[in-house]
């Protein structure tokens, strides 16, 4: 915030040129039209005996922040919200699809289901929500955007073929989230299925299963037969219990939009996903730079509805244009709603012209000693497995006792997509040895600009983290 000397000399009802003699004397040399900024006008406007309140600048993160709550009765449990992930092939879809089809109720059986984006089934008289797009990497892309909507994760591995790469980054990207995984064993049916031995691969991921000692709830289902389905939904309410969802539903919504696009006819459509309050139609809310009157609802049996409480999906329609996945959404008054999204637009506009800048590895000695960092997040990838051991081994032990270093993820291959993705999340740097990001990993990286360092030698690898924990590291040009 600024001001004009003449402005500011207009407000005082004094001479402009006595302010301008009082800054020269404070050692300021301005001149009329020039502007000052809101701590010198009130230094000035002080000097000449002026009370000064200085109005806050419109914030609106702080504005749209939740307010805690302050009635503890007022809090209500609410559904667990659950992702599936697991290895390709192993049976996601057909699980999703397994779920929703045993659970839809007598009189609904029949009826038209609509793919939203997330769906509701019923359990003991308990609901809970699936969100309907299966993968880490949906999941990991909204948590780029910093949504936290997933309680719990269902980790699918088949039980004729086990864990497999990513199954493991699977693992990891639920870990990266502190998110509890529940096991599914799936393909139980098959001949060749050999739960054995997919139990002791998760226990070599550290997912020890609870007939083993540890406390990994895993469950055998086949999607395919429908079996063991209602035991999988009973163990991620046993695990929703341990966490103690909740929320009020008597206060304004918010939560996060899950999906989106352009409707021919019905114009933008989000399905949003209500993780706080109740959302009604005729609400105003904001979501990044998009702003919306919610003209109607729909949910995922398509059938309109005129509230959605906490845990709840439903397709929104009203929105001025078409809202980001992953992108926060908050219901306010129309007018503030509206000034926010403009807002936001023009800061976002500003970030553009500046480059995100990510965590680089040049940045880790500085943040260290401003204690802004207490680990370094490290993904290694490498072109074989010895070497992606050999790497994170001896990138562990160069951990000091200012700073952790944290192996989020390590694998084998090209870098991807997803690694970019998980990096970005995390604020991690990724760390290549012999291998290159793949065409979509390079596009993401654009867009994210995380730290990706290449070597051909492990040793130059290890120097440069080695001096990067110890600030002496030279920057990359
Ligand atoms: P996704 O890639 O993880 O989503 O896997 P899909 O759900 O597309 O399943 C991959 C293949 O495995 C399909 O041919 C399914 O029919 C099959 N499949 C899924 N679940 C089972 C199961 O429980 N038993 C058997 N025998 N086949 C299954």
């Amino acid at each position: 915030e600024t001001i004009t000397i003449k402005d500011l000399a207009e407000k005082m009802h004094v001479k402009a040129a006595d302010l301008i003699k009082r800054l020269m004397m404070l050692g300021m040399l301005v001149t009329i039209n020039q502007e000052i900024d809101a701590e010198t006008a009130a230094i000035l406007a002080q000097e000449f005996g002026y009370e000064v309140e200085v109005k806050p600048e419109f914030d609106i993160e702080s504005l749209l922040a939740e307010e805690p709550e302050t009635d503890p009765a007022a809090l209500k449990p609410r559904p667990p919200i659950v992702t599936v992930m697991g290895h390709v092939d192993h049976g996601k879809t057909s699980l999703l699809d397994a779920i929703r089809k045993t659970n839809v109720t007598a009189t609904e059986a029949g009826g038209i289901t609509q793919h939203i984006g997330a769906y509701q089934v019923e359990k003991n008289n308990r609901k809970i929500t699936f969100i309907d797009t299966p993968g880490h990497e949906a999941f990991t892309a909204m948590r780029a955007r910093g949504a936290k909507v997933t309680d719990v994760a269902v980790l699918v591995v088949a039980a004729d073929d086990g864990v497999m790469p990513q199954t493991v980054e699977a693992i990891n990207h639920a870990r990266a989230a502190n998110v509890p995984i529940v096991v599914a064993l799936n393909k139980i049916d098959k001949p060749n299925a050999n739960p054995d031995r997919v139990k002791k691969e998760l226990a070599d991921q550290g997912l020890v299963p609870e007939d083993w000692g540890g406390d990994t709830i895993v469950v055998p289902v086949s999607a395919l037969k429908k079996q063991g389905i209602e035991d999988l939904l009973e163990m991620i309410l046993l695990v929703a219990d341990i966490l103690e969802l909740k929320a009020n539903p008597d206060r304004p919504a918010r939560g996060t939009i899950i999906e989106s696009r352009l409707d021919k006819g019905r114009g933008p459509v989000a399905t949003v996903l209500v993780q706080n309050g109740t959302l009604n139609v005729g609400d105003t809310l904001v979501a990044g730079q998009q702003f919306a009157r919610v003209r109607a609802m729909i949910d995922d049996r398509g059938r309109r509805v005129s509230e959605a409480g906490p845990s709840t999906p439903v397709e929104v329609l009203g929105f001025s244009e078409v809202p980001e996945a992953g992108e926060a959404f908050v219901v306010v008054e129309e007018r503030l709603a509206r000034q926010i999204a403009q807002k936001r637009l023009a800061k976002k506009r500003e970030e553009e012209a500046r480059a995100r800048a990510k965590i680089a590895l040049e940045d880790v000695y500085r943040r260290i000693q401003e204690g802004q960092i207490k680990e370094l997040p490290l993904i290694v990838k490498a072109d074989v497995q010895g070497s992606v051991e050999a790497l994170s081994k001896a990138l562990e032990r160069l951990g000091t006792d200012e700073v952790r270093v944290n192996l989020i993820h390590t694998g084998v291959g090209a870098i991807t997509e997803t690694d970019i993705m998980l990096a970005s999340a995390s604020g991690a740097i990724i760390i290549g040895f012999n291998v290159r990001p793949d065409v979509n990993a390079r596009k993401a990286q654009e867009r994210e600009k995380v730290d990706i360092r290449l070597y051909q030698v492990i040793y130059d690898a290890i120097n440069d983290v080695k001096a990067a924990l110890s600030g002496l590291l030279e920057p990359e040009y």
